[in-house]
């Protein structure tokens, strides 16, 4: 399972997608599943809403993470479509039913398409309001039966403090994730650790920046943090 923000489908963009660097991430995730691994990727939304933005300019939160959840789709349908075209099958399951637009997420179908080769983006995160496309990454995952939480970003790994705010931050190469959740580290909540916790599924936080960086993971090339039970 591949978790995939919304931020990084921006590209150096301030707002929304950036159609080079959603191609580039496409070829990254068709390029893994040549690899002969079975592909799951859940997808962010927060290049284009965040509900806790809007919850902050008024707006009632269940409707704005509403509107989150819709973003994810945007993103899942504008990523589909860029796997699609570098010749690698692909399906969007919503976890918030919309059947007109793409399938609405069920484990047997998504099972099913996962067998087939076929990679499977799950937009609308959990389909909850108040959860993040994080935690929606870490239920999927055990839920699917992955074998790992391949959480991509915009730095190298899990660090003590935002590297690009303190020069002073730590890198850490492995961590527990209970050590994640008791030092409150910001790269992902606390509800997605737990999930992960319960079901002892590892994560590996890692830079989406540079072209083959899902590929040199999965290969277990490349920097890395690595978060096990
Ligand atoms: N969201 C939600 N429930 C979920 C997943 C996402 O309500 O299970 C909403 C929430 O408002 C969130 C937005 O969708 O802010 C976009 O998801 P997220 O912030 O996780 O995207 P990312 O930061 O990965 O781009």
């Amino acid at each position: 399972m591949v978790k995939v923000s919304g931020e990084a489908l921006m590209g150096p963009d301030a707002f929304g997608l950036h159609p080079p660097t959603v191609t580039r991430i496409a070829a990254d995730l068709a390029d893994a599943r040549a690899l002969g691994v079975e592909l799951a990727v859940v997808v962010g939304g927060g290049n284009i809403f965040r509900g806790v933005q809007g919850a902050a300019k008024g707006l009632d939160r269940a409707t704005a993470d509403q509107l989150g959840m819709l973003a994810t789709v945007m993103n899942a349908l504008a990523l589909e479509a860029a796997i699609e075209a570098a010749g690698t099958p692909a399906r969007t399951m919503s976890a918030v039913a919309m059947p007109t637009v793409c399938e609405p997420y069920s484990r047997q179908k998504a099972l099913s398409h996962l067998a087939k080769g076929r990679v499977v983006l799950l937009a609308g995160g959990t389909g909850n309001p108040f959860f993040t496309t994080d935690t929606g990454g870490a239920l999927r995952a055990a839920e699917l039966g992955c074998g790992a939480l391949l959480k991509a970003t915009n730095v190298d790994g899990v660090y003590s403090s935002d590297p690009k705010a303190d020069p002073a931050a730590v890198r850490y190469e492995r961590l527990t994730h209970s050590e994640a959740i008791d030092r409150q580290l910001g790269v992902m909540d606390a509800a997605a650790f737990a999930l992960a916790r319960e079901s002892r599924m590892p994560i590996i936080v890692f830079s989406i920046q540079e072209p083959g960086a899902v590929t040199a993971v999965l290969r277990g090339e490349g920097r890395a943090t690595l978060v096990t039970a």
